[in-house]
C-alpha cells in the first residue's frame, strides 16, 4: 500500500520537527493532499495511525486532512477555477484546452501541534 510509505515518511518528518522544537511529543497533524495526489485520504489515516504507534513521540497524534482542490490556470485566457473532476478538463470561460494545474498534486503537513516539557508540567 502506498499510502503507508507515505506515512512513514511523514513520521520521519514530524520526529525532526518535533525534536527542532524540544517537543516532548506531538499531539497533532494537519495535513494538505491534493485531489490529485492519488493519495487516499482514509488509507492515509490508517497507515498514520498503524505506523505512530511505533514512535513514542508520535503515539497520541490525531491526524486531520484537508482535501485541495484541483485549481487550474487557462494558458488562453488566464482565468483560474477550481474542479473536483479528474478527467480532462477545458476552460470554463473560454473552452480552451491549453491549461496548467497550479494546484490538486501536492502533499504537504500544513500543522502541527506539539507539547513541550515545559508546558506540560502542572
Ligand atoms: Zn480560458
Amino acid at each position: 500500500m502506498h499510502e503507508v510509505s507515505i506515512a512513514i515518511g511523514m513520521v520521519k518528518e514530524l520526529t525532526r520537527i518535533a525534536l527542532e522544537n524540544n517537543a516532548k511529543k506531538v499531539t497533532g497533524v494537519k495535513l494538505k493532499i491534493g485531489k490529485m495526489s492519488g493519495i487516499v485520504a482514509d488509507s492515509l489515516i490508517f497507515a498514520f495511525d498503524a505506523v505512530k504507534l511505533e514512535h513514542p513521540l508520535m503515539s497520541s497524534a490525531a491526524i486531520s486532512i484537508e482535501e485541495v482542490p484541483l485549481v487550474y490556470e487557462c494558458n488562453t485566457c488566464k482565468k483560474t477555477f477550481e474542479t473536483d473532476n479528474l478527467s480532462f478538463q477545458t476552460c470554463p470561460f473560454c473552452g480552451s484546452y491549453s491549461l496548467k494545474l497550479l494546484s490538486g498534486e501536492e502533499m504537504h503537513i500544513e500543522n502541527v501541534e506539539i507539547e513541550t516539557e515545559e508546558e506540560s508540567h502542572v
